[in-house]
């Protein structure tokens, strides 16, 4: 038996009102001076969002959103949306906090108390940030069974980390992800320019047919609670040939300043 597909559709559908976008954002980042540890000025950050070619992108320092005051209109300007986030580094390790209210945002801060779910309003999701390595300003460490104390303060892991690419700490947050049915994320945590970007997530976003709707923290918020994000990663760098040598070795970029030699992602 063969599928005829219909020539119309049944006449008791209503029209499609609403579609979802793919959009491949990057949902950690730090600049200086917010995140003192960061490296990228604000005129770097947005030549940077510019030559991507990005569409939207989550900055999210420690404890401070004076950077995305600075920042947003000037990266409006060039049609590329700031997503705003706040990491908290916390006994159970670090959490990035998301949401469209600045001023609940701007009441957190760099090193505190983990937030219970009575202290997450509606319109914020709280994304665990690379679990299996602790948490980078408390010095918290990550033990077997730490997830079941987290689970409930959060609606999604990030299982890429820029910083932790290391297969031990991305097998560990697949891992703590799939055992806590949730969604997954990926973020570059980039501190240095050519960073950004290496890892990402693609968040479907509810758009409009007729042209209506566009990223917001909003729709992130949504896209993230609702489950409607995939972590992704870019390819590692090729294996290169030191000519000189003869010895196959690994291209620098994207090496530098990993996680293991920095105190705070
Ligand atoms: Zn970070
Ligand atoms: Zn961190």
């Amino acid at each position: 038996m063969t599928y005829e597909p219909e020539a119309r559709p049944p006449q008791h559908l209503t029209p499609c009102l609403y579609t979802r976008l793919a959009m491949l954002v990057d949902l950690h980042t730090h600049t200086w001076p917010a995140s003192q540890c960061s490296e990228i000025r604000h005129d770097e950050y947005v030549e940077r969002c510019a030559a991507l070619g990005v569409a939207a992108i989550a900055l999210t320092n420690h404890g401070s959103i004076r950077d995305n005051l600075a920042l947003a209109p000037r990266l409006a300007e060039l049609g590329v949306v700031l997503l705003s986030g706040v990491e908290i580094s916390t006994i159970l390790g670090d959490f990035i906090v998301y949401s469209p209210d600045l001023e609940f945002l701007d009441s957190l801060h760099a090193e505190q108390e983990p937030l219970h779910r009575r202290e997450v309003p509606d319109h914020a999701a709280v994304v665990w940030a690379h679990p299996a390595a602790g948490g980078g300003r408390s010095g918290s460490s990550y033990y077997r069974g730490l997830e079941e104390m987290a689970a409930p303060l959060i609606d999604a892991v990030e299982v890429f980390n820029g910083n932790w690419p290391a297969d031990r700490y991305v097998t560990a947050a697949e891992r703590i992800a799939a055992g806590l049915a949730l969604p997954a994320t990926g973020g570059s945590d980039a501190h240095t320019v050519a960073a950004i970007m290496r890892c990402a997530t693609e968040v479907e976003i509810a758009v409009e047919l007729d042209g209506g709707g566009t990223a917001s923290t909003a729709a992130l918020v949504a896209a993230i609670r609702e489950g409607r994000v995939s972590p992704w990663r870019a390819p590692p760098a090729p294996r290169q040939t030191d000519r000189s040598t003869g010895r196959v070795r690994r291209s620098l970029l994207g090496r530098r300043r990993t996680g293991e030699e920095r105190c705070e992602s």
